[in-house]
């Protein structure tokens, strides 16, 4: 087992960057553990979403988080988003290997992998998206890690990109100090333009509350967010979809675009 070492955060952080990573930091397993959407992960209905991105998301289960053996500090990734590169979001259809923007995420996972093995000797392990194939809450992980907060549109909102990023995440077998939480929060004095731009009004009530879960700390901030009624949206969306041939793939692959006006109409980090 490692000790806490400044000087080694200092140096996978700057070697995440220099492989592709727009933002990075690191949250000790142990504080995870106990973040809200890790203490009410086993209470809140789960949407599966993995197998193939098909319509088995409508079904809810009971998750359980399975934590990644002998780690002690999670890697957290995320590569910016903007509004004008939709094509970060393109899947195949069926779905098969993930988003672009996923598969860049992964890429530069595997490249920091490799240099911690090589340079450091240390063997990571990338985590998956989903939860309920060994993944943790990203969202929260990159609160903790001091990259943002959870903004009032459900998403996580970063102070140079907004909430226009993904998130990527891998555990690793040192102690690292934990590089947040951070005070950063622009929702606190917004109009949350976010809220009203949902072609749904998924944001239109309350959904989780206190009395249910036990918890002040809500998923979903402030418990309004219906995923329920976000996917009306998604649904409406996948079936509009324009089929449009993907760059250096076989003809037949098809493109998706999904709603985003949650994210585009916040105004945080939207210069970058
Ligand atoms: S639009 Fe406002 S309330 Fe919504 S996420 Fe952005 S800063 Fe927060
Ligand atoms: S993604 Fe679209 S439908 Fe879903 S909550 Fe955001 S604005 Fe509403």
């Amino acid at each position: 087992m490692f000790d806490v070492d400044n000087k080694l955060s200092t140096e996978i952080l700057k070697i995440a960057h220099e492989l592709g990573a727009d933002l990075a930091g690191f949250v000790a397993i142990k504080s995870l553990k106990d973040s809200p959407s890790h203490k009410m992960y086993s209470k809140v209905p789960v949407y599966t979403l993995s197998e193939n991105m098909n319509p088995k998301d409508d079904q809810t289960t009971q998750g359980k988080v399975v934590w990644p053996k002998k780690a002690e500090t999670i890697l957290i990734i995320a590569i910016k988003h903007p509004e004008d590169t939709p094509s970060l979001d393109y899947w195949c259809n069926p779905y098969s290997g993930g988003t672009e923007g996923n598969a860049q995420l992964i890429r530069t996972n595997h490249k920091i992998l490799a240099w911690l093995e090589e340079n450091k000797g240390i063997k990571g392990e990338d985590l998956s998206y989903f939860v309920e194939d060994g993944g943790i809450c990203l969202k929260d992980a990159a609160v903790l890690a001091g990259l943002g907060v959870i903004g009032k549109n459900n998403m996580f909102v970063s102070p140079q990109f907004g909430p226009r990023v993904r998130l990527r995440a891998m555990a690793l077998p040192v102690k690292l100090h934990s590089t947040g939480p951070t005070g950063f929060d622009p929702c606190a004095s917004c109009e949350m333009y976010c809220r009203k731009a949902c072609p749904q009004g998924a944001f239109d009530e309350k959904v989780f509350s206190s009395n249910d879960y036990g918890h002040e700390e809500l998923p979903a901030r402030e418990g309004v967010y219906a995923r329920a009624t976000c996917k009306i949206e998604m649904k409406k969306n996948t079936d509009e979809a324009e089929l449009v041939p993907i760059d250096g793939k076989d003809e037949s692959m098809r493109v998706m675009v999904c709603c985003r006006a949650c994210e585009f109409a916040c105004p945080v980090g939207n210069k970058n």
